[in-house]
């Protein structure tokens, strides 16, 4: 099946054409700076040189009826009709409650991802907007929603409730959310693929470190816990957001500084967690370069940065009762050698041996671990468009079948 992918934000559009057979992206690209008169789209089918297009691309309607004449063109496109589109699989960020596993887009389910708004007010617009452009377009074609919260949904009630009034929870729906679902997802099965055993008997612990960062605990494939909560300001240090902090801080730093709300918020998102720590960048190969050049700022920023990552991993150990895999996944979880070293760092009686060599060396799919290691530390690229493409080749065929 040909899968459509797209992860729509507000001013762009990211897009893989998938073939689930192959496993394959038969072409990728995204569009930037949609609203204004100089957006750009960048396309790379899987043979030949990747492309710009510069025009006006006012919005989402337009931007995909670019994607799909770009897939369609006879120099650059892979298909030669729109039909070959088997399916579309959508990103959406925030399914709420209702939605515990990736679904058919249906009016229902429209219904349902607009009263979600308010729960993800940046992101569920244009995730709604990206599936109104491609219905509009590919009105015969099924639609899919893979939403980046349903792997966590089902955590228990101790995990996902705040302590805060209880009520809070029942009028705003105010819990632990997580995300990056469909990325812990992937790297946790495909450790278990790895290890030759199955999904379902083991305890695994997954970093998904990229600019936004996050960690899980799973426990017999289904996750119990994870680091990012009733958005994805929580948890880990971040390239830009802060992770844990006291709550008394906000209405604190507020009062000292004389913010508004939304510069508190900016303040949180945007200017926290490693940019604001090393004063640097925000990107970790910058201040892993400045930390080698013997700047204390990025170094402690970095110690800072590993340090709450050994921290979750020692927790979800205990709150997965032991631990059979580690995985790093994400830009840093996945080049980062020096992330990887000092998380795992005197951990052994943990059961987690990580072997220099192997760490300082690993490419593609790797094993971290000495063999003598109780719980195995991987280091597995993740692929979300791919896990997309899968749920929505898996409903589309279901559909078929009933
Ligand atoms: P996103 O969350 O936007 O998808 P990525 O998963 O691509 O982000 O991760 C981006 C992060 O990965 C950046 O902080 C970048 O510096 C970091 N990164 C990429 N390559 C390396 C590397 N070789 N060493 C350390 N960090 C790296």
């Amino acid at each position: 099946m040909k899968v459509l992918v797209l992860n729509c934000g507000s001013s762009s559009i990211k897009y893989q054409f998938i073939d689930t057979d192959s496993r394959t992206a038969l072409a990728k690209g995204q569009v930037e700076r949609i609203g204004m008169s100089s957006a750009v789209l960048t396309h790379k089918p899987f043979d030949r040189e990747k492309i710009n297009i510069v025009g006006e691309i006012l919005d989402h309607t337009i931007a995909i009826e670019y994607v799909i004449a770009v897939l369609l063109s006879p120099n650059h496109g892979v298909i030669k009709d729109k039909s070959e589109i088997d399916a579309v699989g959508h990103r959406v960020v925030h399914g709420g409650e209702e939605f515990s596993g990736s679904v058919l887009i249906t009016d229902d389910v429209m219904r349902v991802l607009k009263e979600n708004i308010e729960l993800a007010p940046l992101h569920n617009p244009p995730n709604i907007k990206g599936i109104q452009a491609a219905q509009a377009h590919l009105p015969k074609t099924p639609q899919c929603g893979i939403f980046d919260t349903s792997f966590h949904v089902k955590m228990p009630p101790h995990a996902y409730l705040y302590g805060l009034p209880y009520e809070l929870y029942k009028r705003y729906k105010i819990r632990r959310y997580g995300f990056h679902g469909t990325s812990h997802r992937y790297v946790s099965k495909r450790a278990a693929n790895l290890m030759g055993k199955s999904y379902e008997e083991l305890k695994i612990i997954t970093c998904h470190l990229g600019n936004g960062a996050s960690i899980a605990a799973i426990d017999h494939g289904k996750s119990i816990d994870t680091s990012m909560g009733f958005t994805p300001l929580e948890g880990l240090l971040m390239g830009t957001r802060c992770g844990d902090i006291d709550p008394a801080l906000v209405t604190y730093i507020m009062g000292k500084e004389g913010l508004s709300l939304s510069e508190m918020n900016t303040l949180l998102n945007k200017h926290s967690g490693m940019v604001g720590l090393s004063g640097i960048s925000s990107d970790m190969r910058e201040i892993e370069e400045a930390a080698a050049e013997s700047n204390k700022r990025a170094r402690t920023a970095l110690k800072a940065y590993n340090y709450r990552i050994k921290k979750y991993v020692g927790s979800y150990i205990a709150a997965l009762g032991g631990l059979d895999a580690l995985v790093f996944t994400g830009g840093i979880g996945e080049n980062s050698v020096l992330t990887r070293k000092e998380v795992c760092e005197n951990m052994e009686y943990l059961g987690l041996e990580l072997d220099d060599e192997l760490n300082q060396n690993a490419i593609g799919e790797a094993v971290l671990s000495k063999s003598s290691s109780r719980a195995k530390i991987f280091k597995i690229p993740t692929n979300e468009e791919l896990v997309i493409a899968l749920d929505t080749e898996q409903i589309v065929k279901g559909q078929k079948e009933n």
